[in-house]
């Protein structure tokens, strides 16, 4: 599974002996906390058929982070079938230590396929809230149906997380979080504040986060489901491309040593298994989970290992746009992309992607002739979007969808190898999805969006309004929802279904159908 050596020092043997499960008995640590160290609740994530891993970080003091707090501490953990916590079936000891800002990653395993399940913590004579979690179906089995959500971009200071709170009342089987977890930036129309300013070490990071982890609504989505996590720009920084810093770096600042920061506070604050802890300057975020015959889910990284953004990151195309040199997943992700692909036996094959694949051509509004693309998406590397097609034209994976992040608007299209082409197959889904608050209510843009459409026919539908999809998965087709609410601005507005899209078994493409 791992391997020792693939730790570092103190922080790999504590985390070694725990994974181990070689209980090994460290001095206890003062078990009076000055206040509940479960303020940022408790999380679930990558479910297996027989585990996921349970995540909670102690911080009595959010604000303060880290700091006055004992090394290690204790932590133990349950997992019950019932919702009392009266039949545990799984127990253990994990150490919070500070090397990992107090955070504990448990990895569950012997449970059984496809069930609930429900787990809590307790440290220093304190208990954590109840979460509530759920294992994948198993490999072999045949499961009737496949439910998940997918989100992105929660800007704290843009919106309450209505949006959260309404998923947190979804029967799913797992939530897809694609990219834009936090933002390390202050915004514009906010309706609450970052109680700092622009986060750039790893301490600042971490309180950064827990600010974050603090809200109520955030906290009761985790709550309920597992979650497949991957990060886009703002994790880090706006824009930031392999070690290229982005939009927020001060000039002269050390790009990586932020990039590890963030790397390691992301870790910290997410349900990761431990193949995810950062090494040697590098996060392992891309990977595949099994969901039964009926679903796959694959998390691609479209940030760490991507060439800069072609022509200064600008609108304008230039030829640096087609290079086949340029790479959105770097070449050897590209290749693990492929094999996935070819070797996939899922019936559903769910990309979970982070900014738009489909080509969205507009023109300028300034008035001149040639139309612009945004370089940070597939759009400005056309010769990788070429190599992703090319691996599903030859990996032949049944019904390949795609799902992303990133632009703060719905997109639901079609995919097809030449957008410029009418007659070009349709090959894969893409539903971008919306915001959960980043851009505040959103605004209807009308007459633009029209001249879009019209520039970019493969798309079927735009929307500007917050929420997120919500999707079903079964042997004949894939139902998804776009659900919305009316505002972010005003607390506890709930969610409606928009717009109904489906996408049936063996026809690439998908089509609204409410
Ligand atoms: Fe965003
Ligand atoms: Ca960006």
């Amino acid at each position: 599974m791992f391997s020792r050596r693939t730790f570092l020092g103190a922080i790999g043997s504590v985390i070694a002996s725990e994974y181990s499960r070689s209980v090994t008995v460290l001095a206890q640590a003062s078990n009076t906390f000055s206040a509940d160290p479960f303020q940022l609740g408790v999380a679930s994530g990558d479910p297996a058929w027989d585990g996921f891993v349970l995540w909670t970080r102690l911080a009595p003091d959010p604000l303060r982070g880290d700091e006055g707090l004992a090394n290690p501490i204790h932590v133990r953990w349950e997992v019950a079938t019932d919702e009392s916590m009266h039949h545990v079936v799984k127990r253990g000891q994990i150490a919070a230590v500070s090397e990992l800002g107090h955070s504990v990653h448990v990895e569950v395993s012997g449970l059984k396929p496809g069930r609930k399940y429900f787990y809590r913590f307790h440290a220093g004579g304190a208990t954590s809230p109840i979460g509530r979690t759920k294992t994948a179906p198993a490999l072999r089995s045949q499961q009737d149906s496949t439910k998940f959500a997918f989100i992105s971009c929660q800007h704290y200071e843009n919106g309450y997380y209505n949006v959260h709170r309404e998923i947190a009342q979804d029967d799913l089987d797992v939530v897809l979080f694609l990219g834009d977890y936090m933002y390390e930036h202050h915004t514009k129309n906010s309706v609450r504040r970052h109680r700092l300013d622009s986060p750039s070490t790893l301490d600042e990071y971490r309180r950064h986060h827990a600010q974050y982890k603090e809200d109520v609504d955030l906290q009761a989505c985790h709550a309920a489901h597992p979650w497949l996590v991957t990060f886009d720009d703002h994790e880090v920084e706006d824009n930031w491309a392999s070690t290229n810093p982005g939009h927020a770096s001060p000039k002269g600042e050390d790009f990586l040593a932020r990039r590890v920061a963030a790397f390691q506070a992301y870790y910290e604050n997410m349900p990761l298994r431990i193949a995810s802890l950062p090494k040697d300057n590098s996060i392992k975020i891309y990977r595949s989970l099994p969901y039964g015959q009926l679903a796959r889910f694959t998390v691609v990284d479209t940030r760490q290992f991507r060439s800069k953004q072609p022509c200064d990151d600008g609108r304008k195309a230039c030829a640096a746009r087609m290079d086949a040199g340029k790479t959105m997943m770097g070449f050897e992700q590209e290749r693990w992309f492929a094999n996935v692909m070819r070797s996939t036996t899922a019936k559903w094959n769910t990309v979970a992607n982070q900014v738009m694949i489909a080509q969205l051509k507009e023109m300028p509004t300034n008035g001149g002739s040639e139309p612009v693309y945004n370089m940070d998406q597939w759009d400005g590397y056309t010769a990788a979007r070429q190599r992703l097609f090319a691996a599903l034209a030859a990996g032949k994976p049944s019904n390949p969808v795609f799902v992303t992040g990133d632009v703060h608007q719905t997109w639901v299209g079609n995919l097809k190898p030449d957008f410029d082409v009418p007659s070009s197959p349709v090959v894969a889904t893409e539903l971008v999805g919306t915001s959960v608050t980043s851009g505040g209510n959103g605004q209807v843009h009308g007459q633009h969006i029209a001249e879009i459409l019209r520039l970019n026919p493969h798309v079927v539908y735009n929307d500007a309004r917050r929420g997120y999809f919500r999707c079903e998965l079964t042997s004949s087709e894939m139902r998804s929802e776009e659900r919305v609410v009316s505002s972010v601005t005003e607390k506890g507005t709930k969610a409606i279904t928009a717009a109904t899209f489906l996408t049936k078994d063996g026809l690439p493409g998908v089509t609204q159908v409410n």
